[in-house]
Order: C-alpha cells, then structure tokens, then sequence
C-alpha cells in the first residue's frame, strides 16, 4: 500500500515524491561505523537496528523533504559528532572540535520525522515485532513536525539515564517504536546510540507510564558528556521552552572496548 506523502494533510505537496532516506544516509553510515565499542550504562535489547540499505522510501513529496531539512543538518551535525568523539576515545580519530550548541528543538522535530517516516514506510514494529501498518500521522503531529505548534509539555525528547552500573553491552545503533496500550496506538521511539538513548514520548512523557518506563530520563537534557578516562567532550542542547535544565554524562569503558 503506498500512502503518497504522509504530510498531504498540510496542503502544498509538490507532484513529485521524495527518494531520499528518511535518516540521512550519511548519517546512518557514519553510525554503523561505531560498531565494536563497549560502554557502561543500561543494557537493551533493540528489535530493529537501524541498516542504512533498508531506510529509502518515498513518504514524503519533494516540496514537504525540503522543509525539513534543516533537521537533518542539525541531527547530521549531532550524531556525527558523537561518532567523532568515539573514534576520538578509540584513538582513531583527531580531538573533535568544540562544537556549537545544539538546537533541542531541532533535535526532537527530527526524532519524529524519523518515527513519521518508520511509520509511513512499512518500517515500524510492535512491542512483538509485528509490522505497524503504514499510516499518515495525526495532524497535530505533523503541525510539530513542521515547528507550526510546540509539542506539549511532557511530550518531546527525553534523555534516558544510566544506571551507573557497569556493563559490557554491545555497541548497537537502533531505533524501536513505542506503542500504547491500544492496538496499533503509536506512543513514541527510542533512538538508541550506543550508551545514550534518546526517547521521544508522544503522548504522556516518559516518565507518566510510557511502555518501555523509562524511570529516569531527563526531559529536554542540557548537554549530553561522553567521558573516557581523562578525556571527555560535552555537546550542549538549547531548548525554547526548557525541561529539567540538567544533563547526563556517559563514560565509554576500557576493558569492553577492544
Ligand atoms: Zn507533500
């Protein structure tokens, strides 16, 4: 079943469709590349991780792509620069610049293109691995895609925290959709870098019985630290309207990391 652009709800479609991944291939692959690192932080299992070769599908028209392409920079910028700080910790790469502020606002708009885009494109699975069936998203969420209305307090990204114990978990990049108690109901996603997991909760917040409990998450973080030994680099986030005004540190362990 193709849905044409799931943004259509919006007006303004151009004829032609999009090709491009709804996650920026050259992020994907630059993503793939931190394979082979351990980390201390929570253990989790991802029922999906995240193939650059499996995420092209045209969901959106070309006119509704390019409106959303500066969170694809602003999450391209991100993400890249925690693959280069990794390679940094791993000796493989040169000291990451200090990079500026990152935009929260950005950064959560993207996380839901990329759930729109799971979604829409066949791509999404349940709790049980079952296939969501492909879907526009609901109008308000598209009006937050597109930066037309704030997303609700509570609602947005969220930060999930380590519990400070140490685990020599797989390196994984993955991405896992949440669902809600009724059948089909789309809560939100987990985006899951290694250590850091970024959870957008769509409805509820992640700390008001989302599914997959995310017990200490900090809502909107501040700056996210990745700290290796003596060495540590910190990305700060902004936010509009500003969460729990704090951050989380990681630390990359040595004895995992071979
Ligand atoms: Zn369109």
């Amino acid at each position: 079943m193709r849905l044409g652009c799931y943004a259509a709800a919006l007006g303004g479609c151009s004829k032609r469709m999009s090709r491009e991944h709804f996650v920026s291939k050259t992020v994907l692959k630059r993503l793939e590349q931190l394979g082979g690192l351990g980390i201390t932080g929570v253990p989790w299992t991802p029922p999906w991780p995240l193939r650059s070769n499996a995420l092209t599908a045209k969901v959106l028209c070309i006119s509704h792509n390019e409106a959303l392409s500066a969170l694809d920079a602003e999450a391209g910028l991100f993400f890249t620069t925690i693959c280069d700080v990794v390679d940094y910790f791993r000796a493989t790469g040169n000291e990451p610049r200090q990079s500026r502020v990152f935009s929260g606002d950005l950064l959560q708009r993207w996380m839901l293109k990329v759930l729109c885009g799971s979604v829409a494109s066949n791509h999404a699975r349940d709790a049980s691995g079952n296939i969501i069936s492909p879907r526009c998203p609901p109008s308000s969420w598209l009006r937050m895609l597109y930066g037309q209305q704030p997303f609700p307090r509570d609602t947005g990204l969220h930060l999930g925290m380590p519990d400070g114990s140490s685990v020599s978990a797989e390196p994984r990049v993955s991405f896992e959709t949440l669902c809600g108690p009724l059948v089909g109901q789309i809560a939100g996603a987990i985006l899951t870098l290694s250590g850091p997991r970024f959870v957008l909760a769509m409805w509820g917040g992640a700390r008001a019985g989302t599914p997959t409990a995310q017990d200490k998450a900090l809502y909107r973080p501040k700056f996210l630290r990745l700290r290796h030994g003596d060495l540590s680099f910190q990305l700060d986030i902004e936010w509009q309207d500003r969460g729990d005004e704090k951050g989380a540190e990681f630390t990359w362990s040595v004895e995992a990391d071979v």
